[in-house]
């Protein structure tokens, strides 16, 4: 199981329960990064961004640490200018990542950007997804098939999403929730691997609040599926739009 994510506490803040849980059951959960997080208004004793970069790498390490992943890597994109980076030098740079540690399920973001609508995680979950997609297609970068690297097509893909926004923010239309996971006490796992993010302490109350008011659940939307179902399909683009 692989996660893309934007920021150092990305990990914990929206996937902690689900990695550690499975972790827990014997899965290999990896977690791309995009960014040290450098551009963070929270500061902590950083006196520069070059300092706070290399603290947050250390708390994305122990954060990682406490969620059991087994191969937590933190690239150097600039934070807050995710989409500002050339498209194909983000998702060639996935795919290889996925190619190589093989997962049969990717984690990321919607376009929407997850909970927080952060355009970093919308612009993760875009780059993520066209990588899940080439990674499995030979033609797509082919240059990387080589030295045992070959093609991976991973089998499903699922977006973080949620049921109510952060309060006091513009709305967020969310991915419908097509998959629950129940994270039992490793709500206070999360927890613990978030506060793992010092630097970020300002941020703890309202994090905290937030996911025990969202409990011991963690909500995805499945985008895509190597085997994918009619169950449960509509026959109307129009159903339910009058619902209140
Ligand atoms: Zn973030």
């Amino acid at each position: 199981m692989m996660a893309v994510t934007a920021h150092p506490d990305d990990e914990a803040g929206n996937f902690g329960g689900t990695l550690r849980l499975y972790s827990d059951r014997g899965v290999e959960t990896s977690v791309i990064c995009l960014t040290l997080g450098q551009a963070a208004s929270n500061r902590g004793l950083a006196k520069s961004d070059r300092d706070l970069a290399e603290i947050r790498r250390a708390e994305f390490a122990a954060s990682c640490q406490i969620l059991g992943v087994c191969e937590p890597v933190i690239l150097d994109y600039p934070d807050g200018q995710l989409h500002r980076q050339e498209l194909n030098r983000v998702v060639y740079e996935l795919t290889r990542h996925i190619r190589k540690f093989r997962p049969q399920v990717l984690l990321t973001y919607g376009a929407d950007g997850g909970v927080t609508g952060h355009s970093d995680h919308s612009m993760a979950g875009i780059f993520a997804t066209m990588a899940f997609h080439w990674a499995g297609r030979g033609h797509c970068y082919a240059d990387q098939l080589e030295n045992g690297v070959a093609a991976h097509r991973v089998k499903k893909l699922y977006y973080s999403t949620a049921e109510f926004p952060l309060p006091n923010r513009p709305p967020i239309t969310f991915a419908p929730t097509t998959t629950v996971i129940d994270i039992g006490d490793h709500l206070e796992t999360k927890i613990a691997a978030f506060k793992a993010h010092k630097s970020q302490s300002p941020l703890w109350t309202l994090f905290e609040e937030n996911a025990r008011k969202a409990g011991r659940r963690e909500l995805f939307h499945l985008a895509a599926w190597t085997n994918v179902a009619l169950s449960g399909a509509e026959t109307d683009l129009l159903a339910g739009i009058n619902k209140p």
